[in-house]
């Protein structure tokens, strides 16, 4: 299934046409408050017991409302935490040598490892929304980048996952984008400003999207190509990242995991428009503008 969050916290199912609502089939009270909705994680952690009910309000006939007739929200909701790898493609590790040359005037060496670090939560937009560049990183000159990245859905938690486990603990996969600023600062810091998370348009599950290891990236930039990859070219795969990630902190239903840039980063300007996809998830489209 194609699962979407539309208008006011509304759960969608994406269908040919459009989306479906099927918020009525939840075993919950429909929650509109984005700040105490915590339906969401439960759906996350809950699906394979649910996915009966969905599957037949699905089959009901509700009607099916055009995807121009909602407001897609971002794919995810409240996740208790934003991980992200770091240097998982190996064309985008050597790529950076001279990023952070130019940007840094140095290169520091223990950024070139895969790990995973932490964003904030609070940097999640949707499908439709504006990047905004802060005005004060853009008067200091530094660059601002695109990372197109498929991002992993937490399904059932955990700790300590093992790989050969890994799969059953993701509830699907989404489009994120990891806006980043390049400058002398903590990664997390650099990462974690408001709209810097782009996720959507919508989560396909991992029983519908299949093996993670054969999907095509692709970002561009007014309209030009600037990240295409497949995820088979991950250094460090999906069940891996996963497991890696649940060896140092609980992953909990919902949590979102960006698995790493493709090679391809470059800088945004006010006035940009990105389109990031990825094949058996979807696309969407974001403009970027200065901070009023
Ligand atoms: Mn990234």
């Amino acid at each position: 299934m194609k699962l979407a969050i539309f208008d006011d916290l509304r759960l969608g199912v994406v269908v040919d046409g459009g989306v479906v609502d099927v918020t009525g089939a939840l075993p919950w009270r429909h929650d509109p408050d984005g700040l105490t909705a915590t339906w969401w994680r439960c759906l996350c952690r809950d699906f394979q017991d649910l996915r009966p009910s969905l599957q037949a309000a699905l089959d009901s006939g509700l009607p099916v409302i055009p995807l121009g007739e909602v407001r897609l929200r971002p794919s995810v909701l409240n996740p208790s935490k934003i991980i992200a790898a770091a240097s998982n493609y190996r064309a985008h590790v050597d790529e950076m040598h001279g990023v952070q040359q130019r940007t840094l005037g140095r290169v520091e060496s223990w950024m070139m490892d895969f790990d995973v670090f932490l964003k904030s939560p609070s940097s999640i937009v949707g499908p439709g929304d504006d990047i905004v560049l802060p005005a004060d990183v853009l008067a200091a000159g530094h660059e601002i980048h695109h990372e197109s990245e498929l991002v992993v859905v937490v399904g059932s938690g955990g700790k300590d996952i093992p790989e050969s486990a890994a799969l059953e603990h993701v509830f699907g996969y989404t489009v994120g984008l990891d806006i980043t600023v390049r400058s002398a600062a903590d990664r997390s810091r650099r990462k974690s400003y408001d709209s810097f998370s782009p996720l959507g348009p919508w989560v396909t599950t991992s029983e519908e999207a299949g093996s993670p290891d054969d999907f095509d990236i692709e970002l561009t930039c007014n309209g030009e190509v600037r990240q295409h990859v497949n995820t088979s070219a991950l250094l460090v795969s999906v069940p891996r990242i996963v497991s890696y990630a649940s060896g140092v902190m609980t992953l909990w239903p919902g949590d979102v995991i960006f698995t790493g840039a493709p090679p391809g980063v470059g800088p945004i300007e006010p006035g940009d428009v990105l389109s990031a996809s990825i094949s058996k998830i979807g696309g969407m489209m974001l403009n970027v503008r200065k901070a009023n």
